[in-house]
């Protein structure tokens, strides 16, 4: 049976780009070595970071002044590493989440963080409005989508600091205006690759100014001058995103994924709010595109777990809700098809007919 991947992370890839790169894990580029048994000095890798970068670059159109690096630790070392080099006396977070939690405790080891405002007390069903950013603030931290939550800010923030922002499950599925961030980070295996890679876009002009001595490896600024080679880097998830930034140029861009994000979705919040049995859990316009959360409705309560297995013996893979919310989320990512979306929604009208 054909199964749709609705899982949250790691989380579905396009099937070409996973097919490519398991070819060059038995033979890289006709050397007869695999990707995996090279040095990640080798002539023929660098090539492989080179247009990896070149491509983050056209995608999300850096402005000068911008480098693009690949380290591992996923999103959780940024958490620390963005305080460790641009916190230089106080920084803002906005408190959407579980991430942004995260991150907000790392800052903390830093200096001082000033949290603008929390939709906690609601279980993080919105994302907070009407607040005012400090203007003394070396920068504003914001997760743009909460994985979890299913909220998510899909536009730039109108601030009068520089922002930084956690983009692990939504990074090239927008036009992003990177001249409002001063860094930009994202763990691969929400969006991008397979796990074990992060990467980072980060102003130049801002490296090298905070007030303390930083470890090498956690300094951006090592990664930078050595242009992610400055230990082995992660090699197969590297190629692996290059493999699938190759597929998002081919398939028109950053401009045609947001057209994409906005269909699928459509389409299944429109299916939660008609069908009787469900209903979504997160504030209409905060609503996610990448990640659609959704419960049974009160009456329905005792249906949950029936229609999880209806679902799952139809091919629906990976839609039962995150413990903080409960319910079902749906993972739309880049590489989730219109079809797969149709095939949940009609799974959910059929249990409804059965209902
Ligand atoms: C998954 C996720 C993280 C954590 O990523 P790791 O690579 O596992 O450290 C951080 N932020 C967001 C928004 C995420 O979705």
């Amino acid at each position: 049976m054909k199964k749709y991947n609705f899982n949250a992370g790691p989380s579905i890839l396009p099937r070409e780009v996973i097919e490519n790169t398991a070819k060059q894990c038995l033979d890289f580029n006709g050397s007869g070595l695999s990707l995996m048994e090279i040095s990640h000095r080798a002539k023929d890798f660098q090539p492989v970071v080179d247009e990896a970068v070149a491509l983050v670059k056209e995608l999300l159109q850096l402005p000068a002044g911008y480098s693009v690096i690949f380290l591992g630790g996923g999103a959780s070392l940024e958490f620390c590493m963005v305080p460790y080099n641009f916190l230089i006396k106080k920084a803002a977070y906005l408190n959407t989440g579980t991430w942004a939690k995260k991150a907000i405790k790392e800052a903390k080891l830093f200096g001082e963080v000033v949290e603008v405002a929390s939709s906690a007390e609601s279980n993080y069903t919105y994302i907070p409005k009407g607040w005012t950013c400090p203007t003394d603030v070396d920068y504003l931290h914001v997760t743009t989508n909460n994985t979890i939550y299913g909220t998510e800010i899909r536009r730039e923030l109108d601030v009068p600091v520089p922002m930084v922002a956690d983009m692990s499950s939504d990074i090239l599925s927008r036009p992003v205006d990177v001249s409002k961030y001063d860094c930009i980070y994202a763990g691969a295996q929400k969006n991008l690759a397979m796990a074990g890679v992060t990467i980072v876009i980060v102003k130049d002009e801002k490296l090298g100014k905070a007030p303390r001595q930083i470890p090498t490896m956690l300094n951006y600024q090592t990664h930078v001058e050595k242009g992610s080679m400055f230990n082995t880097p992660p090699v197969v998830p590297i190629y692996c995103a290059l493999e699938n930034l190759r597929w998002i140029k081919r398939n028109g861009g950053v401009e045609a994924m947001d057209k994409l994000a906005h269909e699928r979705a459509d389409i299944l919040y429109a299916e939660i709010d008609r069908n009787k049995l469900f209903r979504g859990t997160v504030k209409e316009e905060d609503r996610s595109l990448m990640n659609i959360c959704f419960v049974m409705n009160d009456e329905y309560a005792e249906l949950e777990k029936p229609f999880l297995d209806f679902a799952t013996e139809r091919g629906m893979v990976g839609i039962k809700g995150h413990r903080s919310v409960g319910g079902f989320r749906a993972s739309c990512y880049n590489a989730q098809t219109v079809e797969g979306v149709q095939a949940l929604v009609q799974c959910m009208k059929d249990f409804e007919a059965a209902h």
